[in-house]
């Protein structure tokens, strides 16, 4: 009996993990089966980054071949400038940020990183030079070491744990019982918003990409939390190429460009003092906003 058990109590554990792992393969293929869209061509070269000037040349695309998503986006991100994209959901903000990962390709127009089409460098050496912050984080159920180390395979203790420090999330993991070894995820610790955030921004600074992607979800956070990723995302865009695709538009101020989608189009541009000078659709989303919060500060008060 004994020698029956101690295989079958072995198989237990090994179904537990290749169960586990199963589940985090899914995850994967869920995240890659995006990618189905995009060949590479034969022989295609690595994309070449000089400065990571980024440029959107009259693009329109549309996910299904029927509903046009975007029409005729022309915009560019010079090398180590911040560029905001602002506009109600659904029109188009975070295809923007796919179209630029090359989840997807463009259907009319180009999309060129330092003037090479993306369509003909291959996919993975895109995304070698970019880093995202998305608006919903996938966490491995893993150890929160691993979930951070994951930005780039063979980073050294050190650079990981300096990592952390930078993304604000080194103190939170040191104070679990189980630390660096603390597993997280769906079977494990369960991270807010705004922590799995830190922990993709921690991602990120271990990466150190030349070009950054921003999807800000932080109106979920509150302000004093949000301030502070804002801080460390400003930090982090320095010296960088950037696409900020900004849902509060208080993080907006400081871009260099603003852009402002209305159903899949550009419909103003500038920096926010222009914008706010046209007294157009910025300026009215920011009355609005301000608005807002004023109401939730009233709110808050008499609560
Ligand atoms: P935003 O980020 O500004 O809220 P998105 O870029 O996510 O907007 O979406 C723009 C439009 O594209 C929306 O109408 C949305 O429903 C549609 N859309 C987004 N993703 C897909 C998809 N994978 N397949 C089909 N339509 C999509
Ligand atoms: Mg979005």
């Amino acid at each position: 009996l004994i020698q029956l058990y101690i295989p079958l109590n072995f198989l237990g554990v090994m179904y537990r993990e290749m169960k586990q792992a199963f589940i985090d393969m899914e995850k994967m293929f869920k995240l890659l089966s995006e990618n189905r869209e995009v060949q590479d061509k034969p022989n295609a070269p690595a994309v070449k980054i000089t400065g990571a000037a980024i440029a959107f040349e009259n693009v329109d695309f549309s996910y299904d071949g029927r509903r046009q998503i975007l029409q005729g986006v022309s915009f560019e991100v010079p090398a180590g400038h911040t560029v905001a994209v602002v506009g109600a959901s659904g029109s188009g903000k975070s295809t923007l940020a796919r179209l630029l990962f090359r989840f997807y390709d463009v259907q009319q127009g180009r999309i060129t990183i330092d003037g090479q089409d993306l369509r003909d460098v291959t996919q993975a050496s895109v995304r070698a030079a970019m880093g995202i912050v998305p608006q919903d984080t996938v966490l491995f159920n893993d150890t929160i070491y691993y979930n951070i180390a994951y930005g780039r395979p063979g980073s050294t203790r050190e650079e990981i744990v300096a990592a952390a420090e930078v993304a604000h999330i080194r103190e939170f993991i040191e104070r679990q019982p189980d630390g660096w070894e603390t597993t997280v995820g769906e079977r494990g610790l369960k991270l807010s918003g705004g922590e799995k955030q830190r922990v993709s921004i921690a991602r990120t600074m271990l990466k150190n990409p030349p070009i950054l992607i921003f999807d800000e979800a932080t109106s979920a956070l509150d302000s004093k939390t949000e301030k502070s990723i804002q801080g460390e995302l400003r930090q982090i865009a320095r010296d960088r190429s950037a696409l900020v695709i900004a849902h509060r538009l208080s993080t907006v101020v400081d871009a260099d460009a603003i852009l402002v989608m209305h159903d899949g189009r550009i419909i103003e541009r500038g920096s926010f003092r222009d914008l706010m000078a046209q007294d157009g659709r910025f300026a009215e989303m920011w009355r609005l906003q301000q608005e807002e919060d004023r109401h939730r500060i009233v709110e808050a008060s008499v609560l």
